[in-house]
């Protein structure tokens, strides 16, 4: 299967996969093809019974920049004529206003991650450059996190957008309850090294050696028999199911959408487009040209 935004790698007579991200001109911004080949790869590789591991990289500089935001690319798919996605005339895209946005929301950002989440395979994102905002949201997907060691992550939409995360909101689950408060409400960026420390990546490697390295570490989990490794995922996940993930991210998705509507709303109070993130009218940022990313240190 050839794919407009993925590459496919198959090693050891199929039984790991490496599905990579393949837009680095727009740093791997997923927009809805990309989101849609990505589906389409991972219910591939979870139907293969051949397949024991998946691995999720990035192509070019950063694993994701997050969601695409809005790439003639993007608005070619979204936008009526005949390269628009049937997705975007169907799965709410026919509503209107917030009853349209949090139907497409939960199917494209929310319940597809969850899916992944799920996924009845062992999967191991490999992580370089930067992981911003929904680039955290598709590696967290993930069963096991490796990074270079040149990465950083961050979510910056709480001070560039005015919004409370991403859709699938597990920032409290991998930072931590007060570290999560402190990097969205600052946006500054944890390291590889941080991330090790907190328990969100598994293996830090050399960036020139990140693929090769994670190939090696696929291949001690390929060999544990498949029922024990799912069982191992699922005890774990159905544990912190049992703690409330499930049901928090839930929540957590309806208050997105409620900070949605509330831009949304302020914006058209103002007869303004009814952009449904804050604007630098509203005393953020432009996106398209933010202040530099601070590492968060114990000192400064
Ligand atoms: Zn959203």
């Amino acid at each position: 299967m050839n794919y407009k935004y993925l590459l496919i790698d198959s090693y050891d007579e199929g039984a790991i996969v490496r599905i990579t991200l393949n837009r680095p001109a727009a740093r791997n911004a997923q927009n809805r093809g990309l989101l849609e080949d990505l589906a389409h790869a991972f219910a591939a590789a979870e139907k293969d019974d051949k397949v024991r591991v998946v691995i999720l990289a990035g192509a070019g500089p950063i694993f994701s920049g997050g969601h695409d935001l809005g790439s003639d690319e993007q608005k070619t798919e979204t936008n009526p004529g005949p390269q628009q996605l049937e997705s975007f005339r169907t799965n709410g895209a026919a509503r209107q206003a917030a009853e349209k946005r949090s139907l497409q929301e939960w199917h494209y950002f929310f319940q597809n991650t969850l899916r992944w989440r799920n996924l009845r395979k062992i999967t191991i994102a490999q992580a370089h450059g930067k992981v911003i905002s929904a680039g955290l949201m598709l590696m967290w997907s993930c069963d096991l996190i490796v990074a270079a060691d040149d990465t950083l992550f961050s979510d910056v939409v709480g001070t560039r957008l005015g919004m409370c995360g991403m859709e699938y909101f597990a920032h409290p689950w991998e930072f931590g309850p007060r570290k999560a408060k402190e990097l969205m409400l600052t946006s500054d960026a944890i390291d590889a090294d941080e991330a090790y420390r907190l328990g969100m990546v598994s293996k830090v490697y050399p960036k020139d050696q990140l693929a090769e390295k994670t190939l090696t570490f696929a291949r001690r989990i390929a060999v544990v028999p498949t029922m024990a490794a799912l069982m191992i995922k699922e005890s774990v996940n159905q544990t912190v199911d049992n703690m409330g993930f499930y049901n928090a991210l839930n929540a957590s998705f309806t208050l997105h959408q409620v900070n949605h509507a509330h831009w949304a709303e302020l914006h058209a109070t103002r007869g303004e487009n009814p952009h449904p993130c804050a604007t630098p009218e509203d005393g953020v940022p432009d996106w398209r040209n933010p202040p530099p990313t601070q590492i968060s240190r114990k000192d400064s």
